[in-house]
């Protein structure tokens, strides 16, 4: 590989949906940038992964939701590879089920900071560095949101959902913004996939348990999703911008 090739940032590129983006993405000829928030252990076996198969990547520490977290991780890509060309906005965490009247304030807030503004935040940066009209050479933008912020989840919870509905907005607002800037800008919403996130939520089993629900009789794996993302990420979808679309098995249509 050499320093032309595209440098894709992918936040929480350590476990789950994100790793798998982070792999993908490296044997499609990206140059990685593997985020993580505290389990270095997780990013560098990526990373090592990576490098076996003739990849190029880095992991970078930060905490999307923290202003310093967020600038510490576009220092790294900088420091790493001295440009960018792409962005996964795939950090990001569910709380324990709960109904809205018993969430707290404190809850609120590290659900937002994190989820949505974490990837506003993220995405700001991106653009300064890949616009056409600061400088850039364009570039793509992928941002994670959820078949919950179609369906709502409620008594389990409407705060994630809520945070991956400002997600889907995001992304078409975005995507407006900077059309002629060289950049697109789209979402996935993936279903109920096979992750640690359910175990991080209080409910390991979640995604077996809800096999019934989905059209498809099944969850999904990290790679059912990125494999959307990478679609995404590349020039075969050249013409697709503020698009949203559902990898989840056939639920939460639209
Ligand atoms: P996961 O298995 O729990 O992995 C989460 C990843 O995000 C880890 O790499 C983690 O790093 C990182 N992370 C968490 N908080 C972070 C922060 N504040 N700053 C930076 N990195 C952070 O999650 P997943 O299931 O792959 O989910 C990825 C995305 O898909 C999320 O946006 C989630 O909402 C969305 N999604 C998931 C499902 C599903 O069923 N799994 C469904 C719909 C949407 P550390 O290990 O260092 O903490």
């Amino acid at each position: 590989m050499s320093d032309q090739d595209p440098v894709l940032l992918v936040t929480g590129g350590s476990r789950g949906i994100g790793a798998s983006v982070c792999r993908m993405a490296a044997k499609a000829g990206w140059r990685v940038v593997v985020n993580y928030a505290s389990n270095a252990g997780a990013a560098e076996a990526v990373v090592d992964e990576i490098r076996k198969a003739g990849g190029v990547a880095a992991a970078v520490q930060g905490d999307v939701g923290s202003e310093a977290g967020i600038a510490s991780i576009f220092a790294g890509v900088d420091r790493a590879f001295g440009r960018l060309d792409g962005l996964v906005n795939n950090a990001g965490v569910v709380d324990v089920k709960a109904r809205v009247d018993e969430m707290s304030v404190e809850r609120l807030e590290r659900m937002f900071r994190i989820n949505v503004i974490g990837s506003i935040r993220c995405a700001a940066e991106a653009v300064r560095r890949m616009s056409t009209k600061h400088g850039g050479q364009g570039g793509v933008i992928v941002n994670v949101s959820s078949v919950a912020s179609l369906l709502g989840s409620a008594n389990q919870y409407v705060d994630y959902a809520a945070s991956k509905g400002a997600i889907d907005t995001f992304t078409v607002g975005l995507a407006q913004e900077v059309v002629r800037e060289g950049i697109r800008v789209n979402a996935v919403r993936p279903g109920v996939i096979d992750t640690d996130i359910h175990a991080s939520g209080g409910l390991p089993d979640r995604a077996r348990d809800l096999s019934s629900v989905i059209p498809l009789q099944r969850p999904g794996t990290a790679d059912e999703v990125a494999g959307a993302i990478l679609y995404l990420l590349s020039p075969s979808a050249s013409y697709v911008t503020g698009a949203l679309l559902n990898v989840s098995g056939g639920r939460g249509a639209p």
